[in-house]
């Protein structure tokens, strides 16, 4: 992949990663809001726990996509960023575009969501 390339996909793993950040903190401190200022009556309580369990569930969804923001900013350090982990060939570059953080070609991710990794 061009050198140019590369340099605009980093900008946009750094732009995702300060998003995601800005994102966890908001929902973050949403939660202790939830937990410090609402005195839970009894009418309260179960939509306090559907809504923390909401927030736990999104923040594992984060946790996620952060470790594939940096798994993927760790491959354009080490030049690996773009090549298919299965079978080596280089990732058309359009894929990469519309899936940043691929790590594996169409082909190899067909099999590994058939086979398993
Ligand atoms: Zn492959």
């Amino acid at each position: 992949m061009k050198e140019q390339n590369l340099e605009t996909i980093k900008q946009k793993l750094l732009k995702a990663r300060r998003e995601l950040m800005d994102e966890v903190r908001n929902k973050y401190a949403a939660s202790r809001e939830i937990g410090e200022t609402n005195v839970p009556d009894l009418a309260d309580v179960s939509s306090n726990a559907y809504n923390r369990e909401m927030l736990l569930n999104l923040s594992e969804a984060h946790h996620q996509q952060m470790q594939d923001i940096d798994a993927a900013l760790a491959r354009l350090e080490s030049g690996e960023y773009g090549i298919c982990a299965g079978c080596g060939d280089e990732i058309p570059p359009r894929r990469m575009e519309v899936r940043p953080f691929s790590r594996y070609c169409i082909d190899c991710k067909t099999e590994i969501e058939k086979f398993g990794e």
